[in-house]
């Protein structure tokens, strides 16, 4: 285990709900330095680039108007192993089927709004880093 780099959204959902503050205080009790951060209204471009990898699925068209309903939280996260550990603390894909105490369980409603976005790999998690944040923007 190394000091890893995740990209993380808190999505529009969680936001809209008033959830950013306690989602990100999860993230910070688990031991995440967060190593960037910013508010931002998604556009279709932005969010269809960031999905590109689900362009085919039937879903996609609904994930963009989702994705793209209101502000959503950007950050880049640190810790050993941030990958594995944010992708644990959101729990699983499908709001109804995560626990709680992870932030699917708490603040999602069901496998679309599912209140946040994890990176899942390290090649995953550098596209997506680079894809929002430039070097100046990073601490
Ligand atoms: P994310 O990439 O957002 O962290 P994930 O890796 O757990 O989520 P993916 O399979 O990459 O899941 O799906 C990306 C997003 O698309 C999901 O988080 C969810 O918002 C939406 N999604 C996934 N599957 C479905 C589905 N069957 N119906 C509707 N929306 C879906
Ligand atoms: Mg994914």
């Amino acid at each position: 285990m190394h000091t890893e780099q995740t990209f993380a959204i808190i999505k529009p959902d969680a936001v809209a709900a008033g959830n950013s503050g306690k989602i990100i205080t999860m993230i910070e009790d688990s031991g995440f330095t967060i190593a960037a951060l910013k508010k931002v209204h998604l556009t279709r471009d932005q969010a269809a680039g960031f999905y590109a990898v689900h362009s085919e699925r039937p879903f996609f068209n609904d994930l963009l108007n989702f994705m793209t309903s209101g502000p959503a939280v950007l950050m880049i996260l640190e810790k050993e192993g941030a990958i594995r550990a944010w992708r644990d603390l959101m729990g699983p894909t499908n709001s109804n089927e995560a626990p709680k105490g992870t932030v699917r369980g708490e603040f999602g409603t069901n496998i679309e709004k599912n209140a946040s976005h994890g990176s899942d790999a390290p090649e995953t998690a550098a596209f997506e880093t680079a894809y929002f944040f430039s070097c100046f923007e990073r601490v």
